[in-house]
């Protein structure tokens, strides 16, 4: 499979491990953001969530929070974002899903969530809710 981050699982191409186990590998984004900057990905080949079973993706996002610790304990910071892009259209570059982990600090010059779009079109808050 032609998937940079399955070959980084394969060991293909190298990398900056700072967790594995049988689910998933965490490993220092080669750009970071932020000082600590780390994605977290699933062992098997999924582009996005929806596309991983039930069961991994509890075994996935235990490990999420398990690296979230490691990271807490080096760097020791003030907050974390954490996310991911899913899709093109969502920002994803690398199509094999991975969760960017970013230590915060006070005043880092960073933004949050709410800096990502302010785009909410026409319909209402109500009309949206009908929709579902
Ligand atoms: P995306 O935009 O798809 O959410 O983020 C992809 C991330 O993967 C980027 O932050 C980029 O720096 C990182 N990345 C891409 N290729 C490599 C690589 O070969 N090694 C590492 N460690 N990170 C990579
Ligand atoms: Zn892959």
């Amino acid at each position: 499979m032609d998937c940079i981050f399955c070959k980084i699982i394969h060991g293909d191409i190298p990398n900056y491990t700072v967790y594995e186990d049988d689910y998933a590998l965490a490993f220092l984004d080669i750009h970071p953001l932020v000082k600590g900057h780390t994605v977290v990905i699933p062992k098997v080949h999924a582009k996005i969530l929806l596309d991983l079973s039930n069961e991994i993706v509890c075994d996935f996002f235990v490990d999420v929070k398990h690296v979230m610790e490691l990271v807490e304990n080096v760097f020791h910071p003030d907050g974390f974002t954490v996310g991911w892009n899913h899709g093109e259209a969502g920002g994803q570059v690398v199509p094999h899903l991975h969760v960017h982990i970013l230590p915060r600090w006070d005043n880092d010059g960073g933004g949050n969530i709410h800096s990502i779009i302010n785009n909410p079109g026409e319909l209402s808050v109500e009309d949206i809710a009908k929709l579902f």
